[in-house]
């Protein structure tokens, strides 16, 4: 049998309790820090948990496909977000599933986003990612890409640049993942400054590093494995 909502409902009240004291220890508001959840790989029951939980926003999928189909399944009052890699094959389809596009990271993917979500005629909200940690064994732009990115995705009409997303390496060392959020963060602020837009949104950390995440300034934690337990392995 699948999680129960009363397991969930510990499990998130758990990991809410361990951003208030990050936040708390950090000397942040914990109003500033959004939970993700994350239901990939987990039956659409998980979304539905979440908006019975209540006062949760969106989940967070990296399937486009596996995200259209859950998204019909469930009650349309929550807001889906990608935050698995896109291929521009599917750039079409994922601006019809999804609120927000954490993972856009080239220029390709850019172009083809505006395009469809011009055709669409309702502008897109994306992040872009950034592979901070210099990760070789994640996708992402390289942060000296970031400028002309950021450049680009400005000027295109329908889509709405909210911030940055990465992914900390793995690593047993805690320091590695609280030096790739740092990394992040200074990132942001200069191309803040440099282009004079806000980019608020700082998407990091999950269920293993999201304390340093709220350390180095995260306002949205992605968490998969805390509050639904271990992936299933993917079929062979
Ligand atoms: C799966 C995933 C997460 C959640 O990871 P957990 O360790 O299960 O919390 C967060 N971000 C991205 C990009 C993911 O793919």
């Amino acid at each position: 049998m699948y999680l129960s909502y009363e397991q969930f409902s510990a499990n998130t009240r758990a990991v809410l309790g361990r951003i208030a004291e990050a936040c708390a220890r950090a000397g942040r508001n914990p109003a500033e820090v959004k939970l993700l959840p994350v239901t990939k790989t987990h039956p659409a029951e998980a979304a539905t948990y979440v908006l019975r939980y209540g006062g949760l926003s969106s989940v967070g999928e990296n399937r486009v496909q596996e995200a259209a189909e859950k998204r019909g399944a469930v009650d349309a009052a929550l807001q889906w977000e990608l935050i698995g890699h896109l291929q521009s094959n599917k750039a079409r389809l994922a601006v019809e599933v999804f609120d927000r596009i954490q993972s856009v990271d080239s220029e390709k993917l850019v172009g083809v986003l505006a395009r469809a979500s011009v055709a669409r005629g309702r502008p897109l909200r994306v992040l872009l990612q950034i592979n901070a940690g210099n990760d070789p064994a994640k996708f992402g732009a390289e942060p000296d890409e970031a400028p002309h990115l950021l450049e680009q995705a400005l000027g295109s009409p329908g889509l709405q640049v909210e911030g940055l997303m990465t992914i900390a390496p793995l690593s047993d060392d805690p320091d590695v993942a609280r030096r790739t959020f740092a990394n992040l963060r200074m990132i942001r602020d200069a191309l803040a400054l440099r282009f004079g837009v806000p980019l608020h949104e700082l998407s990091m950390g999950m269920s293993g590093d999201l304390a340093e995440a709220i350390a180095e300034g995260s306002t949205q934690v992605r968490v998969g494995t805390a509050l639904f337990g271990h992936r299933p392995p993917p079929a062979t």
